[in-house]
């Protein structure tokens, strides 16, 4: 169904790369990893990693860079990865991306695509913090463009619904202001390479999958 199999999904919070994936996962079998939702199962479990990585999110800000990419590279070893992955939320700065194609080297792996997710900041913020997430699966809703059909139930599993710490006005400002500092200059860093496809994620849902497909292939 799709060429590219090795994947990074890049874009300013918001911008529904999380959606894109789930509807990708549904129709393709590819490793998902959102080094995002990694973060908040550790922070749930109260490990040590997720009380470090509590105070750099309920901040706005990023994880250091050796700490997350450490974590993908374990992840990427693994067997789940061997036939292709969708990283989501991976790379987040120019020394991320510039690890992770160390790590993949070290395997005779490349990367096939890197697709952003592209709106503009308006659009993400009403996202953002109209946005509610299922405390058991992770999956995304939307007070706003996508209520669930019971109020504050998972659609999906049925767990209660929530709005996360970093969805607050506050902190998604915040968020938006280091992507823009700190991500955005992955933009230029994969169009060198020939490996970058953008998508206008200000379409509805359908059109934006349609999009996305036709850049895997
Ligand atoms: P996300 O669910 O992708 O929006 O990630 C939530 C938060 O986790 C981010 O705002 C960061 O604080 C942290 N985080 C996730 N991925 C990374 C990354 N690749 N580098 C640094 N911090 C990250």
């Amino acid at each position: 169904m799709i060429a590219k199999t090795k994947m990074v999904l890049l874009g300013p919070p918001g911008a529904g790369k999380g959606t894109a994936s789930e509807l990708l996962l549904k129709d393709v079998q590819l490793a998902h990893v959102s080094t995002g939702d990694i973060f908040r199962a550790e922070m749930k479990n109260g490990t040590e990693l997720g009380k470090l990585a509590k105070s750099y999110i309920d901040a706005g800000k990023l994880v250091p860079d050796e700490v997350v990419a450490g974590m993908v590279a374990s992840t990427l070893n693994g067997e789940a990865c061997k036939d292709g992955f969708v990283l989501d939320g991976f790379p987040r700065t120019v020394r991320q991306a510039e690890l992770l194609e160390e790590e993949l080297a070290k395997s005779g792996r490349t990367l096939d695509a890197v697709v952003l997710f592209d709106a503009p900041e308006e659009l993400l913020l009403q996202r953002l913090t109209a946005r509610l997430t299922c405390r058991k699966c992770g999956l995304n809703f939307n007070k706003i463009f996508g209520k669930p059909k019971v109020e504050g139930v998972c659609d999906h599993c049925g767990g209660e619904l929530y709005q996360r710490s970093d969805d607050s006005m506050e902190t998604a400002v915040n968020r938006l202001k280091v992507y823009n500092e700190q991500t955005a200059p992955l933009i230029e860093f994969y169009t060198r390479k020939n490996l970058l496809f953008t998508v206008d994620a200000s379409l509805p849902k359908a059109e934006v999958y349609a999009a996305f497909l036709k850049a895997l292939n």
